[in-house]
């Protein structure tokens, strides 16, 4: 998974505040820096480190795709709900039958490659909040292990 240009490990200097967190998560930005293109090199390649600012979207934890599939499938199930509730509140009270399960399938089959980018940087957002950064880990000196 090591390849494309990793920049030295940046200090991380503007605050990570939960909402900032988050926000860069669901926007598909790094959760460290903010960078529009984080650690990715496609859609569905992507690096241990991220392209601008150095840092491991990882920090030591093994299970860290665990917890991005898991990020995956709520983003999916909700999208698959959503669409449920706004065309049954539509449509109501003749429900159409065939294009809810229609526009239900399309985010049930395509939305985990759809939300696969953002479920990454999203669930890197999850652990800082939960796992604040160390010190020496803003200081760019080195990466937390767990
Ligand atoms: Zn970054």
């Amino acid at each position: 998974m090591m390849s494309g240009q990793i920049p030295q490990l940046r200090p991380i200097e503007t605050p990570l505040t939960r909402p900032r967190l988050l926000a860069r998560g669901i926007t598909r930005r790094c959760a460290w820096c903010g960078d529009r293109k984080a650690y990715f090199l496609g859609w569905f390649k992507r690096q241990e480190r991220c392209r601008a600012c150095g840092h491991a979207y990882r920090r030591g934890d093994e299970a860290f795709e665990l917890g991005a599939i898991t990020a995956n499938i709520i983003l999916t199930f909700m999208s698959i709900l959503i669409t449920i509730l706004v065309i049954v509140a539509l449509t109501a009270p003749d429900v159409s039958v065939v294009p809810t399960v229609i526009a239900a399938g399309f985010f049930a089959v395509f939305g985990p490659a759809i939300y696969y980018p953002v479920s990454f940087t999203l669930w890197q957002a999850v652990d800082l909040w939960m796992r604040r950064p160390t010190e020496a880990e803003l200081r760019g000196e080195r990466d937390e292990t767990l």
